[in-house]
């Protein structure tokens, strides 16, 4: 089966992990502190912290902007159930803002209707990789004094353009933190991994002492006086959301293929693009003006009435060997937020989105073959519907 995505390991990272397992720390060593640096240098942001998934770098991102419980937070319901549940934890309501049937991402012209006093943080997420538009939703938060998070974990690599000029997504120009995640799914992988990038100093420090369960051992912070050489304080509840250096090893050495990453996914989906072009079956993903995407997923979507027969083509799909996925049912529709009390229909574009999506194969060791016998499958089945 050729999935919808999938790591690429080479020799190099190979050895940079021995390397380590070879060394004399395996985790709390060099390592994580050279990927952040190196993170946050790509990036163009002054901080990056590493965390142990996507999830917890969520977690830690909304415990630092303040969310608390009985706060909301804005997001998007075409996502992982991850972007929700990580203010769950902190006791907070997730707010489900509708979609645009274009991008898939948040529909910025509906969010000022669902802002209310309770209202903290507004978390976009950059679907498949296409950036949302984030000067539009600096303008909302700025309006009424609201942090945001991206949940930029389909979109590292990816930029945008705002008056001219390009900004990458983890710059944290128009937000303040940004979320990564390093499952083997995404861009680069450390097996499982996260990081929350920030400008801001006092964000840093809670993001930090988050990850290591609210402790510090920084003497200039400590509140207690005097104290003994060993001493180290907790300050609030925090987790074990550390990352090993065995991982960060690997971050490091995939960080570097990052743009050629990048660079095979484009063309893979240029291919797509090409081969696709004005089919009567689906539409294809389409880059905005504005953006440059990165391409995490090849989401197309059927067209009427081919929409109907959605579960038929999936099955024929996957029994050909093309490891087709579904991104995403809406997060309200899961079993658990609807026993919270989240009722279907509050996002017509996204559950309509949900009826036509399926994601396509696009990795970036992908080969000319396999990316040829997908096209020819996929025109194939859809010919003999
Ligand atoms: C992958 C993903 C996450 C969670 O990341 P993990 O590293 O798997 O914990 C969160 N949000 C989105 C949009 C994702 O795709």
């Amino acid at each position: 089966m050729i999935p919808y995505g999938k790591q690429f390991i080479d020799d190099t990272d190979i050895e940079e992990v021995i390397k380590v397992l070879k060394s004399d720390f395996i985790t709390q060593g060099p390592k994580i502190k050279q990927f952040e640096e190196n993170l946050a240098e790509y990036c163009g942001t002054k901080f990056a912290l590493i965390f142990n998934s996507g999830t917890s770098a969520l977690h830690a991102a909304y415990f630092a902007a303040g969310l608390s419980k009985g706060d909301e937070f804005i997001t998007s319901p075409n996502t992982f159930v991850a972007t929700a549940n990580a203010g769950l934890y902190l006791g907070a309501k997730p707010v489900f803002v509708d979609i645009e049937h274009d991008t898939g991402n948040i529909d910025v012209n509906l969010i000022e209707e669902k802002i209310t006093e309770k209202t903290k943080l507004i978390v976009p997420v950059h679907y498949a990789g296409h950036p949302c538009d984030m000067k539009k939703i600096k303008t909302i938060a700025d309006k009424y004094g609201l942090k945001i998070v991206e949940d930029a974990c389909h979109a590292l690599g990816a930029r945008y353009k705002v008056q001219g000029s390009m900004f990458k997504v983890g710059s944290c120009k128009f937000s303040n933190m940004t979320v990564f995640s390093f499952h083997p799914v995404k861009h680069i992988t450390t097996g499982e991994g996260g990081a929350v990038l920030t400008n801001n100093e006092e964000y840093y420090e809670k993001l930090k002492m988050f990850r290591n369960h609210g402790i510090t051992k920084d003497p200039e912070k400590f509140i207690s006086l005097p104290t003994p050489q060993w001493y180290y304080e907790m300050h609030f509840l925090g987790h074990n959301y550390r990352m090993t250096d065995i991982q960060a090893a690997l971050g490091i050495s995939q960080l570097k293929k990052l743009d050629y990453f990048i660079e095979q996914r484009r063309k893979i989906a240029d291919k797509y693009n090409e081969k696709f072009e004005n089919n009567p079956y689906f539409e294809t993903p389409e880059e905005k003006d504005y953006a440059f995407y990165s391409y995490h997923l090849y989401p197309i979507k059927l067209k009427s009435p081919f929409h109907k027969k959605k579960k038929e083509l999936f099955k024929k799909l996957r029994k050909n060997g093309i490891g087709v996925q579904v991104h995403y049912i809406p997060v309200y529709w899961q079993l658990f937020y609807q026993n919270l009390g989240f009722k279907k229909g509050i996002c017509p574009n996204a559950e309509k989105f949900y009826e036509k999506v399926i994601s396509l194969p696009i990795f970036p060791s992908l080969t000319d073959n396999e990316l040829s016998y997908v096209i020819e499958k996929i025109l194939e089945v859809f010919q003999k519907l």
